[in-house]
């Protein structure tokens, strides 16, 4: 079986095709800038070829053609015919209350899905007219929604809710979402597989460390609480993400600071977080070249990135009563050694402690747990595109 994994944003379009047999990618790639002049498609297979198409890209109808275009292609292309495609998952940002798992596509999801857009605007506008252009594309093909939200609606009432007034939450569905959730739960279950045990009685963090950040307590293989909340702005400071803040600061700034209220989800989302605190670079490996050359606001962003962290993973433990496993994933938690290990320096009182040199690798799954340590604590790469076309493959078998 062959799926088809699409993750479609406001001017942009990824995808994989994935063979289920072998869980291999056969061709990945990425429109970007849909709509503009200077769109453009690259397109990557398995064994090392590439191809970037310049041709116009003026909607995503164009972009989903042009992707099912390469994938075909003599040269670059990885099937013979577009019957090849079994089915296609769509990456789904907000779900809302309404979708606790992964479902199959019709009229009336699509619709809900468009309606979330309250939630998510930018995002899920865009996945909505993405499974149209799909299923106009290749209309007989199943198409299966996978929520970046789902794995969190397990979450008890008072670990979801926030201290507003209670008519206020119901009227307007405010309540904690989460997000990073394909990832959270691909990650919990390989956690859960490591630990050797089946997922009931297991206690596990995991924390997703990438350009965004999100760290989950798993309980029993489901989620109980998260960082990210209503949207993915909240709990720690990110790339370019303030994270949680003191809400009244946000009146302050309006007040004093010059923001304007309509700039201040782009202010929020794009101008603060470790890049606004450095004011080098929201990449953390820009960051960790410019502290060793002594930039002090670099390795300020670090420390503050590094003692959230850490408090995240002490409140979680809390929240647990205990931890049977510490999860690092994606892009930071996958490859800076140096982020694990400060944030696990401060956590061996707590009776938590990695091997200094197990934990010197990059994007591998491996146990770093250190000789002495009651819990442990791994590194498993994150893989979100598998899990949509997993997820996509149970529903349509
Ligand atoms: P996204 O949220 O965009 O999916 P990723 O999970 O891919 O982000 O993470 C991207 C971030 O991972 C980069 O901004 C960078 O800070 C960090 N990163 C990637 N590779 C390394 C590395 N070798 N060392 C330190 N940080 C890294």
């Amino acid at each position: 079986m062959k799926i088809l994994v699409i993750n479609c944003g406001s001017s942009s379009l990824k995808y994989q095709l994935i063979d289920m047999e072998t869980e291999k990618v056969l061709a990945k790639g990425n429109c970007e800038k849909i709509g503009l002049p200077d769109a453009f498609h690259k397109h990557k297979t398995a064994d090392g070829k590439e191809a970037v198409y310049n041709n116009p890209l003026p909607t995503h109808l164009e972009a989903v053609n042009s992707v099912l275009a390469s994938l075909t292609d003599k040269e670059v292309g990885v099937i013979s015919s577009l019957d090849e495609i079994d089915a296609i998952g769509h990456r789904i940002v907000q779900g809302g209350s309404i979708f606790k798992k992964s479902t199959i596509i019709d009229d009336k999801v699509t619709e809900q899905i468009e309606d979330l857009a309250t939630l998510a605007p930018l995002h899920n506008k865009a996945h909505a007219l993405g499974i149209r252009m799909c299923h106009e594309a290749l209309p007989n093909v199943p198409m299966v929604a996978v929520f970046d939200t789902s794995f969190h609606q397990t979450m008890p009432e008072e670990a979801y809710m926030y201290g507003l007034p209670y008519e206020m939450c119901q009227e307007y569905k405010i309540r904690r979402y989460g997000a990073h959730g394909t990832s959270h739960k691909f990650v919990s279950q390989k956690a859960i597989e490591m630990l050797g045990k089946g997922p009931e009685g297991t206690k596990i963090i995991v924390c997703h460390l990438g350009n965004g950040s999100s760290i989950t307590a798993v309980k029993d293989g489901k989620s109980v609480d998260t960082s990210m909340g209503l949207t993915p702005l909240d709990g720690l400071m990110m790339g370019t993400r303030c994270g949680s803040i003191d809400p009244a600061i946000i009146p302050y700034i309006i007040k004093n600071c010059g923001v304007k209220v309509e700039d201040l989800n782009n202010f929020m989302n794009k101008k603060c977080g470790v890049q606004g605190i450095s004011g080098v670079s929201s990449d953390f490996r820009d960051l960790e070249e410019a502290a060793e050359k002594g930039n002090k606001r670099a390795q300020l962003a670090l420390d503050m990135f590094v003692y959230q962290v850490r408090k995240f993973i002490g409140s979680y433990i809390a929240a647990l009563n205990g931890v049977d496993a510490i999860v690092f994933t994606a892009g930071i938690g996958e490859n800076d050694c140096e982020v694990r290990r400060h944030v696990m320096e401060g956590l061996n009182n707590l009776g938590a402690e990695i091997d200094v040199e197990k934990n010197k690798v990059r994007g591998q799954q491996v146990d770093i747990t250190g000789p002495n340590s009651k819990i442990k604590v791994f590194v498993i790469p994150t893989n979100e595109e598998l899990m949509i076309a997993k997820e996509t493959m149970a529903l349509v078998k």
